[in-house]
């Protein structure tokens, strides 16, 4: 999958993904991607997450929701992508996957599981163009 958040000069929040599914999944698949709250959620109030793995089992938790909605309690955004992935891996614990997050003001964090590292892009002018990042799955 890849995911995508912007958020335009007036903090507007958008949040998308496009994706080509699940290895050999089966004809009629949708998965989590395009389905809000799983694969990508955003609140104008509060920011966006997105959602990369394996999405038969993430649309079972709407992580990218679940991230957004830590935050409009306060969560930063490295919290809320933490809780995001541990709601899943209580249940899944080999669970493979990633949210990203970012706040209405562009402040970003990441968590993910099933791997050792999760790398991901962000832009922006106070970066001066786009930086690589990359987050330890723990
Ligand atoms: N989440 C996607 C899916 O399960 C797969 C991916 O992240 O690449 O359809």
């Amino acid at each position: 999958t890849i995911g995508v958040i912007a958020i335009d000069q007036n903090g507007n929040v958008a949040a998308g993904t496009s994706t080509n599914g699940a290895n050999h999944k089966i004809p009629g698949r949708v998965g989590d991607s395009p389905i809000p709250g799983a694969g990508a959620y955003a609140d104008n109030e509060v920011g966006a997450a997105v959602a990369t793995g394996d999405g038969d089992i993430m649309m079972r938790f709407l992580p990218s929701f679940l991230a957004v909605e830590e935050m409009r309690r306060g969560a930063s955004p490295t919290k809320a992508a933490k809780i995001a992935i541990n709601r899943i891996t209580q249940k899944y614990p080999d669970f493979f996957g990633a949210v990203l997050v970012a706040t209405n003001k562009g402040d970003f964090g990441a968590a993910c599981n099933g791997m050792d590292s999760f790398p991901f892009c962000v832009a922006s002018e106070e970066l001066g163009g786009v930086v690589i990042k990359n987050v330890d799955c723990e």
